[in-house]
């Protein structure tokens, strides 16, 4: 088995992630995540908020509907521009996105009179047409043009609109942010790679709106805050790289772009782009909506149109990088152990409580206070069943760091041990020591 299909079976045993909908045969391209799969996101979604909202200035958050009007994304180029190169086999009618079938992709392409057949059948293909990637559907009871509505196609749009709303609430000057967590989504053609390309996601964008002259340094910025965000996450250098895109590889609202790639089993891949989107997106929407999008700069008594410095990333292609990067497999006791080594502040589960197995009730009842003391501060998980070693292996599975064992001289001391996941070793020390422990050891 290929490390990634080793990960997608622990994903579904261990309650990660479930392909959406399995009972009724699933749905290609969306995924429901399981306890551990949104712990997981959790914490990559607060790591970002952190270095990206909290620590910095000026930067505010939004959370904008998921649906918009058609208006928004004829002002945004998505209608016109929003679209991929579909060809589709006319024997097998399996559907490909032409740039990525002459990339080899999909298999190998023969080609026949100078032109690609398919690579799963050998069938001819049709001409290229292009295909819209929003999904379109009609708010209230009437299916015309004025009620067409989309589902977003990221999140960056309902920030742009709310442009106005955010400078005059917040009284801010330029420079300033607007960041937004939540879902987007894409008919994509072909969504595959597990998580790494869905048709429904969970991005994680910065606007952050700078004077046209200071653009390209506070571009510089944050390409490189998002690029050691990744080393800080604990992505290995040798596994990311930067893209830089050409000027005729730049798509329509963008003056620069630059991907940072992670080596994913299929090659270096995108997990965030950031792109200098001038003040292309304000200039639209104040052009579609006839509402003036500018700053006014008190001191120099004029107006401004901002240009936005854009950071955007995918929550699930930065889950599936973590997986991939902290996979691990080694031997204990003379038995394979396959475990994540997760940071411990990213770890979903922070400690585990794992009681001797014994009828002594002042254990079980010790035990349960100091997982009661736990659960208030950290993300504890209470396990008393089976043989110790099962529940090591299973906790080492999910990339729990700590494992908090009760026992006999604890009744007599109040010590317990705590297992280091990645030595196996385990140390004693106080229970009152236990809370300043862990808050060390997970500190980011
Ligand atoms: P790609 O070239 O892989 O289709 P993109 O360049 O269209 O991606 P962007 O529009 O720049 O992607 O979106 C920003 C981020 O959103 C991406 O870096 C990625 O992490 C995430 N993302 C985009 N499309 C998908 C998808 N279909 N599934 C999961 N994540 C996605």
């Amino acid at each position: 088995m290929s490390k990634i299909e080793e990960i997608i079976k622990i994903c579904k045993q261990r309650g990660f992630i479930f392909q959406s909908a399995e009972i009724y045969g699933g749905l290609k391209g969306f995924y429901d995540f399981g306890h551990l799969g949104v712990l997981l996101k959790n914490k990559i979604k607060n790591l970002w908020l952190k270095e990206v909202v909290f620590k910095k200035d000026n930067i505010f958050l939004i959370e904008s509907s998921l649906i918009g009007q058609r208006k928004i994304y004829e002002a945004s180029g998505h209608i016109e521009n929003f679209q991929d190169p579909l060809i589709e086999c006319k024997n097998c009618h399996n559907r490909f996105r032409a740039d990525h079938l002459l990339k080899g992709e999909y298999g190998e392409v023969k080609l026949k009179n100078n032109k690609p057949l398919c690579p799963f059948c050998s069938g001819e293909l049709t001409e290229e047409r292009n295909f819209n990637l929003m999904f379109k559907t009609y708010v209230g009871p009437v299916e015309e043009l004025a009620s067409e509505a989309y589902l977003r196609p990221e999140t960056a749009q309902g920030i742009f609109y709310n442009f106005k709303n955010i400078l005059n609430s917040m009284r801010t000057k330029l420079p300033f942010g607007i960041a937004q967590i939540g879902k987007s989504f894409r008919n994509e053609i072909t969504p595959r790679n597990f998580i790494f390309r869905m048709r429904e996601f969970e991005q994680m964008e910065l606007e952050f709106f700078t004077h046209p002259n200071e653009a390209k340094k506070w571009y510089d910025f944050w390409l490189n805050e998002r690029y050691n965000w990744y080393l800080k996450i604990g992505i290995s250098k040798e596994n990311i790289r930067k893209k830089i895109y050409k000027k005729d590889e730049l798509a329509h609202y963008s003056d620069a772009t630059v991907d940072i790639e992670y080596n994913f089993p299929w090659g270096f891949d995108e997990m965030e782009g950031i792109a200098n989107r001038t003040n292309y997106d304000l200039s639209r929407h104040s052009h579609f909506s006839k509402e003036e999008l500018v700053y006014f700069d008190e001191e120099k008594k004029e107006k401004i149109i901002p240009f936005v410095i854009e950071p955007s990333a995918g929550v699930e292609r930065i889950l599936l990088a973590l997986l991939l990067e902290f996979y691990q497999e080694d031997e204990v006791n003379n038995e394979k152990r396959i475990f994540f080594k997760f940071p411990p502040f990213l770890s979903p589960i922070e400690a585990a409580i794992l009681p001797l197995l014994s009828n002594k009730k002042e254990l079980l009842n010790k035990s349960q206070e100091v997982y009661n003391i736990l659960k208030e501060k950290f993300i504890v998980y209470y396990d008393d069943k089976g043989s110790i070693g099962r529940r090591y292996r299973r906790q080492d599975e999910i990339g729990t760091s700590f494992c908090l064992t009760i026992d006999f001289q604890t009744l007599k001391d109040d010590t317990l041990t705590i297992r280091d996941r990645d030595t196996t070793k385990q140390e004693r020390i106080k229970i009152q020591e236990v809370e300043n422990y862990l808050t060390e050891k997970l500190k980011f």
